[in-house]
């Protein structure tokens, strides 16, 4: 090759970077933009409130933090197991049987960079492409992301509010092809707030038993956010016929405020477990080892504060259920758990705003809020059930009780 060659091939401008086609698919995640959003327009000096964020608003317990300091050091500070040390195993292995009932062996479970990396691991784990995964919506906006990232297809049973947004035997049962390979269910649920009972899950589980070849993802992250003094069911305990296809997902984001510490877990049949193993051993390689000492400290703790964060977010549910109910145009059903709200606006679509826009979607509604009233909610369009908005609660009562009376005059300020 000539020198003048080699000079022209290196002037070349290199080409733009181009994301591949699994990512293009995707997007970012509308709740983050519209986050992101409310933050530049608080930095901007704005007042604005955003009840956007999934998470705890308080601070995590000062017992579990000690563990993690006590980690420290005693050096426990090097890679551990690739899918959680035996301790933090062991201390899953006994939540199960404490709060579930359920009993698995420590090759049954599986530990990770929080619930999410879970249901990825799993996903990445089974999925062919064009493999189908129920999702009954509204649904966590991650799930269909992650199963389309995997090769999946995802397939949205909206469920509606007439039925408390629990998704139908019957439907369920329709939507079954030799394609299915997964159905989530998540109670309490992000974002309806909607809990199955043990008697409300049973024809689902009957439905499941008829179709071997489905698997069951069980997304039990709120578990512990349940009010009314409602009792916790999970698919496996009510069905133990179903035990062995499915996998059981939790977490200590939510029940101990832990969000920023990231360990989630699963626990299901060894094969599946073991597949997962490989999927974590090439991107994360294990959880973090202070992490899961502070985890093994949440779960095998005093559980107390759980009850009092319990008490907390349901003297606010309380607060904000009625407050939207009284407003114009808006209803909301009263949700069992969780830290969500999930309230209809169809009341004021086709409404103008005083600017003289007309809102036609949830999207549009949301927007009107925040721009012209400061308060950052979460559209239903999101959840993949519109026309509804999401309200998490997990703040001050006193920054609830503001949001409720601007989103009041929101819609009294509609024409
Ligand atoms: N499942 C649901 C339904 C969630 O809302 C969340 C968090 N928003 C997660 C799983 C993930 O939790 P983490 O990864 O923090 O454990």
């Amino acid at each position: 090759m000539s020198a003048t060659a080699t000079l022209a091939h290196e002037a070349a401008p290199a080409p733009a970077f181009a994301p591949s086609q699994r990512i293009r698919a995707i997007g970012v995640s509308e709740i983050l933009r519209i986050t992101d959003h409310a933050n530049a327009l608080r930095r901007a000096g704005r007042p604005v409130i955003v009840l956007g964020a999934g998470e705890p608003d308080f601070e995590t317990p000062e017992h579990i933090r000690a563990a993690a300091t006590r980690a420290i050091a005693r050096g426990e500070t090097r890679y551990t197991v690739l899918d959680g040390s035996n301790e933090m195993k062991t201390a899953v292995r006994h939540k199960f049987q404490r709060d579930n009932a359920l009993d698995y062996a420590l090759d049954e479970i599986s530990v990770s960079a929080g619930a999410k990396q879970v249901i990825f691991n799993a996903l990445m784990a089974s999925l062919e492409p064009g493999d189908e995964v129920i999702l009954p919506a509204p649904y966590w906006t991650s799930y269909a992301d992650i199963v389309r990232i995997c090769g999946g297809v995802p397939v949205v049973l909206p469920c509606s509010e007439a039925r408390g947004f629990r998704l139908d035997a019957g439907q369920l049962d329709a939507a079954i092809t030799p394609r299915t390979r997964w159905v989530f269910l998540n109670s309490p649920s992000n974002p309806s707030g909607t809990a199955y009972s043990a008697a409300q899950l049973r024809p689902l589980t009957e439905v499941l038993l008829r179709h071997p070849q489905v698997w069951l993802l069980a997304d039990d992250i709120y578990e512990h956010i349940l009010y009314d003094g409602l009792a916790f069911a999970t698919p496996a305990a009510v069905e133990p016929g179903l035990r062995e296809r499915t996998l059981t997902v939790n977490g200590v984001s939510k029940a101990y405020a832990m969000t920023g510490w990231r360990i989630g877990y699963g626990a299901g049949p060894r094969d599946l477990i073991a597949a997962m193993a490989v999927v974590q051993s090439q991107s994360t390689s294990c959880p973090s080892s202070v992490s899961q000492a502070a985890a093994i400290e949440a779960l095998t703790g005093s559980q107390a504060l759980i009850g009092a964060r319990r008490a907390d977010f349901e003297a606010r549910r309380d607060v904000v259920v009625e407050a939207l109910n009284a407003i114009r145009g808006l209803h909301c059903r009263r949700p069992e758990g969780a830290f969500y709200t999930y309230a209809s606006c169809a009341g004021v679509l086709g409404r103008s705003t005083r600017r003289g826009m007309r809102l036609q979607t949830d999207a549009d509604f949301c927007r009107y809020l925040l721009e012209d009233f400061e308060v950052a909610v979460v559209p239903g369009s999101v959840f993949g059930l519109a026309p509804y908005f999401r309200i998490s609660y997990a703040t001050s009562m006193a920054q609830l009780q503001e949001a409720c009376a601007r989103i009041s005059a929101a819609c009294a300020a509609l024409e």
